[in-house]
């Protein structure tokens, strides 16, 4: 199946003794011109590439504090070696998050430190040539931005910034990508990473009424375009139409549809997922950003939900007000954006939804904590309800449920594999040996407790998990969203009476 050895998996995860140059090899497709340009960089490496780097590195560590402090506060205390994914699963010592972080900080010490300019032998600084450049592309590439192992670190050295950064001096020389660059210019041009126009889109909404209601026989709505509107729901486009994403969606609208909810979706926004944190473009996220702005005030809508999106609910939770707001035009009763979990959450305290969790026997449960979910947003107003609230939805739609081992959940969850814009068939082998530390918790608990089923709320570890999991013996219909769940043990009432409408997490 797999043309490179796929990782054993064992009792617990071993440290494993490293083995140099194992993934020296992979190195994702690199950016075309027309996928270049249009976000604002060369279409290929610049002649004078070396100067113009150095320039954008210096540039970042003007801009962003923490960019300096990283580079300068390492200890190399090595706490944070055995905690990427990455190192566990193919044995590369460069995948040790320091050994990362050092491909770029010996460049910084070379032109930006006193004893980098003048003793480079001494403190390990090298000058940035060809061979620099094409072991960054590499090994920026073989970090999903995570940031687990800025969790173990003393200092809270966040490799993912150093990588985002890496990423975006790259870019600004002429050697971006392609998967992520394509895909934003999709998302620019047409709304969303599918590259979907809106006659497909209204296609596959009405496609969903019709499914919905033969199912049930409840005319649930998804409405596009609708002005007027209370909530714009912005989801990921693979919840449109790829299984399991679309038993989500179809989720969300049974819980709209029982709240009595006005909602709609647009088809100018029709992305929640933002590359351009993936290339370490605040330019780029902000681009996309504005797109939810101006579709919330074309719409007129009071309130913004995000669908379940790991890295998308980052960019909202920690970047949507400072990049694109103030949304002072919408409800200021409401947190600005909220997530459907919080949604559906505050329903289900409320007593507002009512399940029948025996449609779910079928299943034990366990949940995937989404990196960019667990280690950089946060969730209702509670410390931690980034990882209480996903987990009460479950169980208030399942009876059977399960965690995988404490250190490999909330705080400490392990990436699925296919995080931080490495979600592309050209780095299968690098996704399915970083999936091993997943792989491997999951299998404890379908061991010692007979789980069949894995959850998650995140459009990227959901597509991950569907092509890796046979890699390690599982089936790939064993990965289920979370609003699935809901979808399959929410009891329809039809009920859509006009004060129906209090759902939602207000603020006092
Ligand atoms: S951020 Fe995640 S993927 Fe990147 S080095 Fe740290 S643990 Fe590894
Ligand atoms: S844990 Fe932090 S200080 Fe220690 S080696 Fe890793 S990055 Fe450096």
């Amino acid at each position: 199946m797999a043309d490179f050895e796929v990782p054993e998996l064992k009792e617990y995860i071993e440290v494993p003794k490293y083995k140099d140059g194992t993934m020296a090899h992979s190195s994702p497709y690199i950016a075309k011109e027309k996928f270049q340009e249009p976000l604002g960089y060369p279409g290929e490496l610049i002649e004078n590439w070396e100067e113009k780097a150095i320039e954008k590195m210096g540039e970042l560590k003007g801009k962003y504090r923490s960019f300096q402090v990283f580079l300068d506060a390492c200890v190399k205390c090595g706490a944070c070696t055995d905690k990427c994914h990455y190192y566990l699963g193919t044995l590369d010592p460069k995948n040790m998050p320091v050994a990362r972080q050092d491909l770029l900080r010996k460049v910084y010490r070379r032109y930006f430190t006193f004893a980098g300019k003048w003793f480079p032998k001494l403190v390990g600084a090298v000058d940035l040539d060809k061979d620099v450049l094409d072991e960054w592309y590499s090994y920026f590439h073989q970090c999903s931005q995570c940031r687990r192992c800025s969790v173990y670190c003393p200092y809270g050295i966040d490799t993912a910034e150093i990588s985002m950064a890496a990423r975006e001096i790259m870019a600004s020389v002429g050697v971006g990508q392609k998967y992520c660059n394509e895909i934003i210019g999709k998302a620019n041009t047409i709304g969303n990473n599918l590259g979907l126009p809106e006659p497909a889109l209204a296609d596959t909404l009405e496609g969903l009424e019709e499914e919905v209601e033969e199912d049930t026989g409840v005319a649930v709505k998804f409405p596009l375009d609708q002005k007027g509107a209370d909530i714009l729901l912005v989801t990921p486009s693979a919840d449109f139409f790829a299984e399991p994403h679309v038993d989500g969606l179809i989720g969300y609208a049974k819980v709209f549809h029982e709240a009595g909810a006005s909602w709609t979706i647009s088809s100018y926004a029709s992305e929640a997922a933002n590359f351009g944190m993936f290339i370490g473009s605040y330019e780029n996220m902000r681009r996309l950003s504005l797109r939810v702005r101006k579709a919330a005030q074309d719409l007129g809508v009071k309130r913004i939900v995000f669908g379940e999106c790991g890295h998308a609910w980052r960019v909202a939770y920690s970047f949507l007000n400072t990049l694109a707001g103030p949304f002072d035009f919408l409800d200021p009763n409401y947190p600005v954006p909220q997530h459907i979990c919080e949604y559906t959450y505050d329903l289900i305290q409320k007593d507002k939804l009512k399940f029948n969790k025996t449609e779910n026997d079928h299943m034990t449960l366990t949940f995937h904590d989404s990196c960019n979910v667990a280690r950089a947003t946060r969730m209702g107003d509670k410390p931690g309800g980034q990882f209480d609230i996903p987990r009460a939805v479950i169980k208030a739609a399942c009876n059977n449920y399960v965690d995988m081992p404490a250190d490999t959940i909330g705080e400490a969850t392990f990436c699925c594999g296919g995080g931080g814009g490495l979600l592309t068939d050209d780095l299968m082998e690098l996704r399915v040996k970083g999936a091993m530390p997943r792989m491997q918790a999951l299998k404890t608990v379908t061991d010692d407790y007979g789980v069949t089923n894995i959850a998650a709320i995140c459009a990227i570890c959901k597509s991950q998990f569907t092509k890796v999991l046979p890699y390690y013996g599982f089936t790939m219909d064993q990965i289920v969203s979370v609003h699935q769940l809901v979808s399959d043990a929410i009891v329809l009432s039809d009920a859509t009476s006009d004060d129906a409408d209090d759902s939602g997490e207000e603020q006092e």
